[in-house]
C-alpha cells in the first residue's frame, strides 16, 4: 500500500505543508510541482488491491491506507521496529503491541503500546506498504527506506516519509491539532468546517480548500473537482461563495465515495481520461460542455499547484490559462 510528500528531509517534521498551514520549526520542505509516481500496490492475497496512483494522495488515499495498515497490525505485537532516521535510531519498540492505526486528514497515526504514537506524513512521495513476511519490497530501494513495522505475519515498510517522529500518545494534538474537521473522521463537524472556510472571506476557494486547518483530506484534485462541480473557479473569494454548506458537503462526498476504492473517481465514469471533469485534463474538451479545460497555478511560490477549470461551466476571477495540453 502507497501514499505519497515531498522529501526533502527526514526524520522529525520536514517543512512547512503548504497544505497543512503548519510551519513546524526544524522542517525543511523542496515542494515539487510535478506529480510523482506512487504505487498503491500490493496483491490480492495481502488483502490490499493492486492499484497504480499518479498523484499526490489526499485524505481518501491515506484513510485507505490507515484502514488496510490497522487490519494488518491492530491487536498485534511488533516482533521487530528499525527507525531509519537519525533522531528515532536507538529506538526499539520489539515487544510492544500496535494497538491501532488511523488517519486524522493526510496524517497518519500509528499507535504503539501504552505510551507512544508513531506521526508519519507522506507529502508527495511518501509511502507505506505492506508486505507478508518472506516477500520482496517493491517500493523502492533500500536507502529509501525510513521505518519498518514487523509483526509475526506482516511487515510494514515507510519508503520516503518526510515525516517520521514518535510522539508521547498524550501529545498526539502536536501533530495534529491544528487540523480542521477531518472530511472522513468520526467527528466530522460541518458547521465547523463553514467556519473556518469563511473566516478569511477574501481567501481564494481552491487555497481555501487546500488548507487543511479548514477541513483537513482534501488535496490537489479534489480541490479542482469541487470547483467544477459547484460551478465557480478555484481563485472565486469564499466570501462570494452562494452555499458555502454545499462546498462543504460535495467535498465530503467526493472523499466518502472514494475512500475505499483507490481509483478516486468523481465524474462516475471509470474509463481512462474520464474519471475526473477537470484535474489533469487540460487541453482536453470539458467532459460537460466540450470547451477546452484550461489550467494555471495557483498559489504563492514556492507552494504553487497546478490548478484546473472549465472557462465555460465555472464562472468566477481566473487569470490567463499558462498552461493547454
Ligand atoms: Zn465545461
Amino acid at each position: 500500500m502507497t501514499v505519497t510528500g515531498s522529501s526533502a528531509g527526514v526524520g522529525a517534521g520536514a517543512g512547512p505543508d503548504p497544505e497543512d498551514g503548519t510551519t513546524r520549526d526544524n522542517r525543511l520542505t523542496l515542494p515539487r510541482a510535478t506529480h510523482l509516481l506512487s504505487f498503491f500496490r500490493a496483491r490480492a492475497e495481502t488483502m490490499v488491491t493492486w492499484r497504480e496512483r499518479d498523484r499526490v494522495p489526499e485524505g481518501d488515499t491515506v484513510w485507505l491506507a490507515g484502514r488496510r495498515m490497522h487490519q494488518a497490525l491492530a491487536g498485534r505485537t511488533l516482533t521487530r521496529t528499525d527507525f531509519r532516521v537519525p533522531q528515532l535510531a536507538t529506538v526499539d519498540l520489539t515487544g510492544q503491541p500496535v494497538v491501532e492505526v488511523l488517519s486524522r486528514g493526510k496524517h497518519l497515526l500509528t499507535r504503539i503500546g501504552a505510551d507512544w504514537s508513531l506521526h508519519t506524513h507522506f507529502r508527495m512521495d511518501g509511502s507505506w506498504h505492506l508486505y507478508r513476511r518472506g516477500d520482496r519490497w517493491r517500493g523502492g530501494p533500500k536507502w529509501q527506506v525510513r521505518v519498518v513495522l514487523e509483526t509475526r505475519e506482516w511487515q510494514a515498510v515507510g519508503y520516503r516519509l518526510p515525516v517520521v517522529e514518535l510522539l508521547a500518545r498524550d501529545r498526539e494534538v502536536d501533530a495534529v491539532g491544528h487540523l480542521g474537521p477531518d472530511l472522513l473522521g468520526s467527528d466530522w463537524d460541518p458547521v465547523e468546517a463553514r467556519r473556518r472556510l469563511l473566516a478569511d472571506p477574501g481567501r481564494e476557494l481552491g487555497q481555501a480548500l487546500l488548507d487543511q486547518r479548514n477541513l483537513a483530506g482534501i488535496g490537489n484534485l479534489y480541490k479542482a473537482e469541487v470547483c467544477f462541480l459547484t460551478g465557480l473557479t478555484p481563485w472565486t473569494p469564499v466570501g462570494d461563495l452562494p452555499d458555502v454548506a454545499e462546498v462543504v458537503d460535495r467535498s465530503k462526498r467526493l472523499l466518502e465515495a472514494n475512500r475505499d476504492d483507490p481509483a478516486q473517481v468523481t465524474t462516475g465514469d471509470r474509463r481512462r481520461g474520464r474519471q475526473h471533469w477537470v484535474f489533469e485534463r487540460s487541453g482536453k474538451p470539458c467532459l460537460r460542455c466540450g470547451t477546452r479545460v484550461a489550467s494555471a497555478e495557483q498559489g504563492d511560490p514556492p507552494y504553487q499547484r497546478l490548478t484546473y477549470w472549465c472557462p465555460r461551466c465555472q464562472k468566477g476571477p481566473a487569470p490567463q490559462p499558462t498552461h493547454s495540453g
